[in-house]
């Protein structure tokens, strides 16, 4: 798997369980959060993608690209593929996505990410 993502709000191409790479549509005809599965049950492997699940985080993390290498660990180890790249360089976070669990910001070596208050989506913010 590359490590690219199409910006927010392009049409964008991911994984969609066992259908292999796909286009899926623009994140604002995505179904929300609340559209998921009752109980948050994973009916296909590797799905988040397919819906606007950013909404729903309570922290959110910053990006601070001059402490950042783009030595791509965030993006490695983010369980929801929110790390935005282009040209093997980190470019920033895809809220649309980005659950706010804080593992990017831990896992950073350089204190490029750091996770502060305020969940709620923002479209102008990165
Ligand atoms: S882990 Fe930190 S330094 Fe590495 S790409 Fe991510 S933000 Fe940049
Ligand atoms: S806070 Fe979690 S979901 Fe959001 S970018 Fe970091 S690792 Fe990914």
């Amino acid at each position: 798997m590359s490590p690219e993502r199409g910006g927010r709000g392009e049409e964008r191409t991911g994984r969609a369980g066992s259908q292999g790479m796909v286009a899926l549509k623009k994140v604002t005809e995505l179904p929300r959060w609340q559209d998921t599965p009752p109980g948050g049950i994973l009916v296909d492997a590797g799905n988040a993608v397919e819906y606007h699940t950013g909404a729903w985080r309570t922290k959110r993390p910053i990006w601070h690209p001059d402490r950042c290498t783009s030595c791509m660990i965030c993006w490695m180890f983010c369980p929801d593929m929110a790390i935005e790249v282009k040209n093997r360089k980190m470019q920033g976070i895809d809220r649309d996505h980005c659950k706010g669990c804080g593992i990017c910001a831990n896992e950073c070596p350089t204190e490029a990410l750091t996770m502060e208050p305020g969940g709620q989506y923002e479209s102008a913010h990165r």
